[in-house]
């Protein structure tokens, strides 16, 4: 069974002080929690104090994006080296709010995934569609795309290292979560469509649901077949909400165990 990862995505949120007391209200009490991984990817300038707090803790840190580049006269970027330097294990590629905001192509994503990969750190892929492209009933189209960028170049085996997640554009921060069956069902669909290609790489692959998930809806969706963890935006800035959802995913771990045996 893959192991629930549940992954604070602190956006642009954040100061020293404050960070300082979110951290350790994770850590005083996720720190025995063995069933579930928990990550937090925090604004560039912060991953020398997570570094500091974390290191030898059982939760990871990582940032929200990295340069496609190795090295060069890039202003503003920051390389998947850099992240390395202070012992980033994750990085967030491709989030709506920078695909949007900045115009990154799928081709851009999909250098930026093996630029992680090629120094150690795992990607964690955002995929998802909007409201307009589910209500025409074309989502799978769309994420299938996002998908067959990186597939077509470097093929599927490079999800065996990598973590996707499915975050539906309309369910980002409105409140407005998909039903376990939707994400279930986009879930099933991404697993399949690396299993065409790889069988391996996406039975390990952690697919995780991203999207206005909080305390109440954390166990119905984390007890999806093929939902194996969430990326938690608003919630990781509430360590009680957040530490809530962890525990949600070792409760839904719990629970697919009982059904197993
Ligand atoms: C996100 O931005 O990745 C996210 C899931 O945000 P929220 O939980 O606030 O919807």
């Amino acid at each position: 069974m893959r192991k629930k990862l549940v992954v604070a995505n602190w956006k642009m949120h954040g100061n020293l002080a404050l960070n300082q007391q979110l951290l350790s209200a994770y850590l005083a009490q996720l720190s025995t929690l063995n069933e579930v991984d928990v990550v937090v990817c925090v604004p560039y300038p912060y991953l020398y104090q997570a570094q500091q707090i974390l290191q030898n803790t059982s939760i990871a840190w990582g940032a929200q994006n990295i340069s496609k580049a190795e090295v060069g006269a890039f202003t503003g970027e920051v390389s998947a080296a850099m992240l390395n330097d202070f012992g980033a294990s994750y990085v967030i590629i491709g989030h709506s709010e920078r695909a949007t905001a900045y115009c990154e192509s799928d081709e851009n994503i999909a250098t930026k995934f093996i630029q992680a990969q090629k120094h150690g750190i795992t990607p964690i892929l955002c995929v998802g569609e909007t409201l307009i492209e589910r209500e025409a009933g074309v989502m799978q189209m769309v994420v299938a795309k996002q998908l067959d960028t990186i597939i077509n170049t470097y093929g599927a085996s490079v999800f065996a290292k990598a973590v996707v997640s499915y975050e539906p554009i309309w369910a980002i921060g409105t409140g407005l979560a998909a039903s376990g069956e939707q994400a279930q069902s986009m879930h099933e669909f991404i697993r399949n469509k690396i299993a065409e290609q790889d069988i391996e790489a996406a039975q390990s692959l952690k697919i995780l649901y991203g999207g206005s998930v909080n305390p109440q809806n954390a166990v119905q969706l984390l007890a999806m077949q093929d939902i194996d963890g969430g990326l938690i935006g608003k919630c990781s800035l509430s360590a009680k909400d957040f530490v809530e959802i962890c525990f949600a995913a070792a409760q839904s771990n719990a629970t697919a165990q009982l059904i197993k045996f």
